[in-house]
């Protein structure tokens, strides 16, 4: 979950919602770890489903298509891959983005419009248990390494898009909190188990909850009870890390990465109660945001086509008021890169919100991916 959802009249219906909801066998607002763990179904994952961190090294080891590359290591000693297609088109670079922007002349960053094909750059979930953006960057993977999905689907037209371009995967954002995820995906469940697993609790096993948890950063100490998955083994929240004078590996990896590599378009895959969201950029120009409402309407178009829900696209807007957006990881992206950057939140499928199936959660992520490419693919034109 991200801070952008506060703006959503819906976002501000579900969270004034949510106290009254049951908390089936917890004491309102606490849980204790043999609670939460009690609280797990004993079902099955989907056979597409990726809730885990721990076969993704097997998984990437032998790609026949992609580059895959190690670019962080994590505290809890993970490896955070990067898995790129296509060749990198080499430019004329002679400034960083923002000396570039002070010249007036952003090509001297890099000269974009003279690659042949537009890179897009997918961030996985930095929040550990928004597996939805993990599962979908796996199959995503997967169209690209054989035409199919992990559902056996062909996907020709996705995998046709992305060959005309450079895709940089990072599947998992935040390895050592997925790791910390136990129920491996929320789908069924209840507000409260996202509480949990999500934001974690305090030594007396009250929900830390969001967006309180952030008051406390990194979220380390004696007052802290079951750690939230939000947080890499240290306690950083890579969304929130000091980008000026880094706490965490994840969020710096994931920089360097835009910085070298210049994309056109980046996105940072969260996951909430309410429907798909592509969320304004807090601290863009006027113009990207424009290009990223453009985007959420092409995306919201083809959801809707294919019977999934969504939301309605944001107005672009000045930053102010008396909460103001925080800086957080999407806009340091663009503002290392130029790349029109935005956060994506999908639905989890918690039983009282947004009700999705589990197909349709994968369905949601393709058809963001598709968009963006599509998106991309146009300007080319
Ligand atoms: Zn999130």
């Amino acid at each position: 979950m991200n801070q952008g959802r506060l703006t959503q009249a819906g976002g501000i219906a579900l969270l004034l919602l949510l106290p009254s909801l049951p908390t089936c066998g917890a004491p309102a607002g606490r849980m204790t770890y043999a609670e939460a763990k009690a609280r797990i179904p004993d079902k099955p994952l989907p056979v597409f489903w990726i809730g885990d961190d721990k076969d993704l090294p097997q998984r990437f080891e032998h790609l026949k298509r992609g580059q895959m590359t190690i670019v962080a290591v994590t505290p809890g000693g993970r490896p955070i891959h990067l898995i790129a297609y296509g060749e990198k088109e080499a430019v004329a670079h002679t400034a960083n983005f923002n000396s570039a922007i002070g010249a007036q002349e952003p090509a001297a960053y890099m000269d974009k419009a003279t690659r042949k094909r537009p890179v897009i750059l997918f961030i996985g979930p930095v929040h550990g248990h928004e597996v939805e953006g993990l599962t979908g960057l796996v199959n995503l993977i997967h169209i690209m390494e054989s035409d199919e999905d992990l559902l056996g689907r062909k996907q020709e037209k996705l995998r046709q898009l992305g060959e005309q371009c450079r895709l940089l995967i990072v599947p998992a954002g935040n390895p050592d909190g997925t790791a910390r995820f136990e129920p491996r995906m929320l789908h069924g469940m209840e507000s409260d188990d996202l509480r949990f697993w999500g934001q974690g609790t305090w030594k007396d096993d009250t929900f830390c909850d969001w967006p309180a948890c952030k008051r406390q950063h990194p979220m380390v100490g004696g007052n802290v009870g079951f750690l939230g998955c939000y947080f890499n083994n240290a306690g950083v929240n890579p969304m929130h890390d000091e980008f000026f004078a880094p706490m965490g590996p994840e969020a710096p990896a994931f920089l360097k990465i835009a910085r070298e590599e210049g994309p056109d378009l980046v996105v940072s895959l969260h996951s909430h109660e309410s429907k798909p969201a592509l969320l304004r950029p807090a601290y863009l120009p006027a113009e990207v945001q424009q290009d990223i409402q453009s985007l959420a309407r092409e995306c919201y178009a083809l959801m809707g086509k294919r019977g999934l829900p969504h939301d309605e696209p944001f107005k672009v807007s000045l930053e102010g008021g008396k909460h103001p957006e925080s800086f957080n990881l999407t806009s340091a992206l663009y503002h290392v890169s130029g790349a029109g950057s935005f956060t994506f939140e999908c639905p989890h499928g918690i039983r009282t919100a947004c009700q999705v199936t589990p197909t349709q959660i994968l369905d949601i992520q393709l058809t963001l991916y598709e968009a963006m490419l599509q998106h991309e693919i146009n300007k080319k034109k």
